[in-house]
């Protein structure tokens, strides 16, 4: 039923990377799940070894992949059970805007830094009032001779602390016309003026460095404005395709694993003298989950089949956001129900993920957002 197609490249690629995540992540997770952050070492080992923007080409240092490479590294990420390398953020949600709508300057100057791991990027949209409502953000960006002054405040950025460089979307206040006002800025973090806050305690993706970002009389040059200045929002909508389809992708794979891990656990694990897998309640319950995700796997196959065709298929993956991310909380909540008193420990790893996978359903637009825009689309 898979409609993927993996070439022996592919498949390299993926043997290597899973080596990669057992020796250099998988060990270490604890220790970065309390220090809520993935050092800065790992991510550069990362880029050593071309696991970074795997589908940007040679001439930026890339491998010159596809998208079957990101669906990789979703999946072997998913598969260590945590998510603050969130490698999938800089590669396919941040970097795109850059190879997109970048300068020529701006791509040879930024682009192999990226893939080298040497630059780790951050997108940064959502405000403390503006997150859904993207128009009513606050922070500005003054265009002045060659510079760009650049004055107010991000949250809930990801990749937040350890960044070097940020996808900044900023109003010019003199643009009364919201979808007119946004421009996207490249912001290096060692830029006077720009400060970053702490990881934020969140209830999950606890490792991942995502924090709130200040600028105060920031100033960049005019050149690292992305496009056309006040096509910030188009560009954004461009590249939400992928971004949650990103989610997509890492949603089924998590449900996945919670399937089979908990399938195993219930192998082994007796209830009197049966073993729980024999209860006819949990084999009703795991054929559900089982039917519910291999529907979700097909169905992300083919929008990432049709996504890389370049066909527009926003509609229907918003109805995969909205439908797999609701999907795998669904899942987490039933397995650790399946496994009883054991999936209230910490150390019983469905609870991570019950954890972690609670924030799916609200970054990347919420899916009260997904629905708004299917119903957009398809009933007025
Ligand atoms: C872990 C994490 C990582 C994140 N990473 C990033 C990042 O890297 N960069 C970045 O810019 N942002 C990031 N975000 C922010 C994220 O994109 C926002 O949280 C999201 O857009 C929702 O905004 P909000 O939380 O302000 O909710 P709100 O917009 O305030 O919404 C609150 C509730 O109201 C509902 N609602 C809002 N508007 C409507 C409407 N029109 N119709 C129906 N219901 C509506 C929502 O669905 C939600 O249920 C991250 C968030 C989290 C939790």
């Amino acid at each position: 039923m898979e409609i993927l197609k993996f070439s022996k490249s592919h498949l390299d690629f993926q043997e290597r990377l899973k080596t990669f995540m057992d020796r250099e992540v998988v060990p270490n997770i604890e220790t970065w799940e309390k220090e809520k952050k993935v050092p800065k070492s790992v991510w550069k080992k990362m880029g050593e070894n071309k696991f970074l923007c795997p589908s940007l080409p040679a001439e930026y240092g890339g491998i010159g992949g596809d998208f079957l490479h990101s669906v990789i590294v979703i999946k072997e990420l998913a598969r260590t059970n945590h998510n603050g390398l969130a490698a999938f953020i800089h590669s396919d949600i941040v970097v795109p805007y850059i190879e997109s709508y970048g300068s020529v300057d701006l791509k040879q100057k930024y682009l192999p830094l990226c893939v080298s791991g040497d630059m780790i990027t951050a997108v940064a949209m959502t405000e403390p009032d503006a997150g859904s409502d993207l128009a009513a953000m606050t922070t500005t960006a003054v265009e002045k001779g060659d510079h760009v002054v650049i004055n107010g405040a991000k949250t809930f950025i990801s990749n937040g602390v350890n960044c070097d460089l940020a996808v900044l979307a900023a109003k010019d206040p003199k643009e009364k016309n919201p979808h007119k006002a946004v421009s996207l800025y490249l912001v290096e973090s060692k830029t006077p003026r720009f400060k970053k806050g702490e990881p934020l305690e969140k209830m999950g993706w606890k490792s991942q460095d995502t924090a709130e970002l200040f600028f105060n009389d920031c100033m960049i040059p005019k050149q690292n404005r992305l496009g056309k200045k006040g096509a910030g929002f188009k560009m954004l909508m461009a590249k939400l395709q992928q971004e949650r389809l990103v989610c997509v992708v890492s949603a089924v794979f998590f449900c996945e694993n919670m399937l089979e891990w908990t399938i195993g656990y219930l192998k082994e694990k007796k209830r009197g003298k049966k073993l729980a897998i024999h209860s006819q309640a949990a084999r009703f319950a795991l054929v559900e989950m089982a039917t519910q995700a291999k529907m979700a796997r097909v169905f992300m196959e083919k929008l990432v089949s049709e996504h890389m065709k370049k066909k527009d298929v926003i509609i229907e993956t918003s109805m995969g956001k909205y439908y797999t991310t609701d999907l795998v909380k669904r899942t987490s909540l039933r397995c650790l129900e399946l496994i009883g008193d054991y999936g209230s420990l910490e150390e019983c790893p469905i609870a991570r993920t019950f954890r972690d996978t609670r924030v799916m359903s609200i970054f990347a637009g919420t899916n009260e957002i997904m629905k708004e825009i299917i119903a957009r689309f398809t009933l007025s």
